[in-house]
């Protein structure tokens, strides 16, 4: 692992400045907002509106493909959703504001401050709300409209949560997106984390979490010293600006280094990722007519068709993918013939193998969204709004697939490549929980089968 800290020192003096997330906040706040005007006041055909030109092709290819591999979760150092609710909270940009607001955590900080009841502290309404985000989401990529309503609800709604409930409340367990960016996180090459845990210990104030004069407490409610994955790390990098020590990295890593899945709520988010990116690959990329005209209800009057395809999806996610893969972990657990192994454990630890396919099945899913519908990119930015400028001369450009017999060619070694980190990983996880060795092998043929049938779907979906 190589500690870009080390390895880039201005990195570091940069992420420590007190106007750092600002530098990089207040500009996407901006675009943020004139993406939010140009879908109230745009044109409402969304290939002609940059809100749903942006969003939902270049930001989802940029977020899925490029940030969450390589940056794990650097979209939330820079998210404008929660910007406002965090400056009320805060009640200044850049200062610390000295006081004791919650019990041991430094900072001033306005509004009520309750802690988030206990039962919701889990990934479960990210769930629930990204798969129903899910189900209108052919709603959601043609109308600018119903855009500007979901964002803009966001950040209504964080706000108002920020006043009521501590820090970053909504990021932790309500944010849609959140649940897969910190699923996916777990694959990325990046990764904050304390150096030397002896200089933890010795440290009593843990100022990386509680905070200081120097920066907040963590909003994450993340303990950097005893931190070991990705998943609810937002990058705020106050942790270290707190920590005089020195002792936290930002470190560059292999892919695929966390592992640990740690309840059935994260479980349950790989099977609906899964489901959802072959959802999707059958709405959006598939030669099947009759479920695009059941997404577009509002448009083919097809209200029955969208209401079975939403129960269709959810079943998929919630049952039946858990369904199936339950009796392959049930296989793999007879078939290792290990006793003391619960079905349990064996079921939350190798559901990591749905992680790196996931991902890699969405950024295949991504390719053709780029390279089909990518020219929409071009024609917009000289007319963002769809009023008929021409600001860089290509308004007029015309849709054009950009080598689209290229397409799954890049697909192929994509799925193959997700296919092969997640055997790689399960082997490894199994390692751990299997100590002797022929039964580890015996438990990953059925893993390795289901993957490989996963494998063959997705191929054929794209491929044909
Ligand atoms: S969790 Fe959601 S709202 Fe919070 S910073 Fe990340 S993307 Fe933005
Ligand atoms: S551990 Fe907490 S304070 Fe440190 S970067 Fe992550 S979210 Fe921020």
């Amino acid at each position: 692992m190589i500690d870009l800290f080390e390895k880039i020192p201005i990195l570091k003096r940069i992420v420590t400045l007190r106007v750092f997330p600002y530098l990089i906040i207040l500009p996407n706040i901006f675009f943020f907002y004139l993406l939010l005007f140009a879908g109230l006041f745009g044109t409402p055909v969304g290939n002609r509106n940059i809100i749903v030109v942006f969003v939902w092709i270049l930001w989802w290819a940029i977020l899925i493909a490029v940030m969450v591999p390589f940056g794990s979760r650097i979209w939330c150092t820079m998210c404008p959703l929660p910007a406002i609710g965090e400056w009320l909270q805060r009640m200044t940009l850049t200062r610390v504001r000295p006081g004791e607001t919650i019990r041991g955590f430094k900072g001033k900080f306005f509004g009520l401050n309750k802690p988030w009841p206990k039962r919701f502290q889990n990934i479960w309404l990210q769930n629930i709300g990204f798969l129903i985000l899910a189900c209108f989401s052919g709603f959601l990529v043609t109308r600018p409209i119903v855009s500007v309503i979901v964002l803009g609800g966001m950040i209504v709604i964080s706000t108002i949560l920020a006043l009521i409930y501590r820090m970053r409340t909504f990021c932790m367990y309500l944010c849609p997106v959140s649940g897969f960016l910190g699923l996916y996180a777990m694959t990325a090459k990046i990764a904050l984390r304390r150096k030397d845990p002896e200089v933890c210990k010795s440290h009593r104030g843990v100022e990386c979490y509680l905070g200081s004069v120097k920066g907040y407490p963590c909003s994450w409610f993340q303990n950097v010293c005893t931190m070991t994955r990705n998943n609810y790390c937002g990058l705020c990098f106050e942790c270290v600006k707190n920590c005089d020590a020195g002792n936290i990295a930002l470190y560059w890593r292999p892919f695929c280094s966390d592992k640990e899945i740690k309840g059935y709520d994260e479980t349950w988010k790989a099977f609906i990722m899964l489901g959802l990116a072959f959802v999707y690959s059958v709405n959006l990329l598939g030669p099947w007519g009759i479920f695009k005209d059941w997404v577009n209800f509002t448009e083919s009057g097809k209200w029955l068709g969208f209401i079975l395809l939403s129960l269709a999806i959810v079943l998929l996610c919630v049952a039946v993918l858990p369904g199936i893969y339950w009796l392959f972990i049930y296989w793999a657990k007879k078939l290792s013939g290990n006793k003391e192994v619960s079905l349990k454990n064996l079921f939350i630890k190798y559901s990591y193998c749905l992680v790196p396919f996931g991902l890699l099945a969405w950024i295949a899913f991504s390719v053709p969204l780029i390279m089909i519908n990518g020219s929409y990119i071009i024609s917009v930015i000289s007319d963002p709004f769809g009023w008929g400028w021409n600001i860089f001369g290509t308004a007029n450009f015309s849709w054009k697939p950009f080598f689209p017999n290229w397409v799954p060619y890049i697909q192929i070694p994509l799925l193959l490549m997700g296919l092969f980190y997640s055997i790689k990983s399960t082997y490894e996880i199994g390692q751990n929980i299997f100590s002797d060795n022929k039964q580890l092998v015996r438990s990953l043929i059925p893993i390795t089968i289901f993957l490989g049938a996963v494998t063959l779907v997705f191929l054929r979906l794209y491929v044909g």
